[in-house]
């Protein structure tokens, strides 16, 4: 059996930043450190960074005053930041992690509002980057369109409206190919008057209506490796936490392309079933898997399948 990892599979820059951020908090505080939320969406990652006596807290209230707190790489609203100023959690207490390329889009959208823009986000409702970013657009009154077959709603949202400028921006960690067929999808509803792409440098705001390519290049670049494996692959195990959008949106594409795609967390959800009769296993992994844990499962399948291929030669 051949195993093969996708390429720039695991940990992005912004999760491998905001975990050095908490553990060299951590490690020159004598008070304990706190981290608002799931610093990132895996839970072996947090677990070991509670090991170091990191305390994980989803409620601001729960926090004690002057307390040492991190904040995690999605991106906070501004309320969070008011919330903790109020508990005087702020200068050298408040250790900010969010991932410079989320902040990019806080700014696009500012940017897209103050220009007089209605912003769209393309993304999940309930991840915390999109929550954050809705507080700079119109709060929880925001509109989220989850997948491109939302481009009817968009559309109605539009005409019902009748705004004069619209612009879709995107999570950072959202399918390429969707966010494509959704400005396709809703360019072909709306008939005369198209999306046209806004540049990053947001120097063309005159457009009616504008979309903004905010996938982030470490997700981007992760889709593509993991596709050109699936189209190689019999089989692929996409690795990644119970929440990650990142990697869920991984084994998606690994199911479109057609191939048997199992999501697990970790090495010890893996069947031996699951392989028979298959000659090349694909693994990928969502931006938030520690390189520990795809290696267990490289490891967890090579022995699996070579029990199984010495079983064979056997009988
Ligand atoms: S997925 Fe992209 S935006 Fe999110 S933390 Fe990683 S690099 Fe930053």
């Amino acid at each position: 059996m051949k195993i093969s990892v996708a390429r720039n599979s695991g940990f992005c820059f912004g999760v491998r930043r905001a975990i050095q951020i908490a553990e060299e908090v951590a490690g020159k505080n004598d008070k304990p450190t706190y981290v608002y939320g799931q610093l990132v969406h895996n839970e072996a990652v947090v677990n070991k960074l509670k090991g170091k006596g990191i305390i994980f807290e989803d409620k601001i209230e729960n926090i004690p005053d002057n307390a040492v707190a991190v904040l995690r790489a999605h991106g906070e609203p501004g309320t969070t930041y008011v919330s903790l100023e109020k508990k005087s959690i702020t200068g050298k207490n408040l250790n900010d992690a969010t991932c410079p390329l989320v902040t990019l889009v806080h700014n696009v959208a500012k940017k897209l509002k103050a220009a007089g823009y209605e912003v769209i986000i393309f993304g999940k409702h309930d991840h915390p980057e999109s929550i954050g970013t809705s507080f700079y657009i119109r709060g929880k009154d925001t509109f989220i369109a989850e997948k491109p077959e939302y481009a009817g709603k968009v559309v109605e949202y539009i005409k019902k409206n009748n705004f004069g400028k619209v612009a879709i921006i995107s999570q950072t960690t959202m399918s390429v190919d969707g966010y494509k067929k959704l400005i396709e999808s809703i360019n072909a509803l709306l008939g005369k008057e198209k999306f046209e792409g806004i540049h990053l440098s947001m120097n063309d705001l005159g457009k009616k209506y504008g979309f903004v390519d905010t996938i982030c290049n470490p997700t981007k670049q992760r889709q593509l490796g993991t596709q050109e494996l699936a189209r190689l692959a019999d089989i692929m195990i996409v690795v990644g936490g119970k929440n990650s959008s990142n990697a869920k949106e991984l084994a998606h594409k690994c199911e479109e392309i057609g191939v048997e795609t199992h999501y697990v967390q970790d090495e010890t959800q893996l069947k031996g079933e699951w392989f028979e009769e298959k000659e090349h296993a694909g693994v990928a992994a969502g931006a938030s898997t520690p390189d520990e844990t795809i290696n267990k499962v490289v490891e967890k399948i090579r022995e699996m399948t070579e029990k199984r291929e010495k079983e064979i030669k056997i009988s």
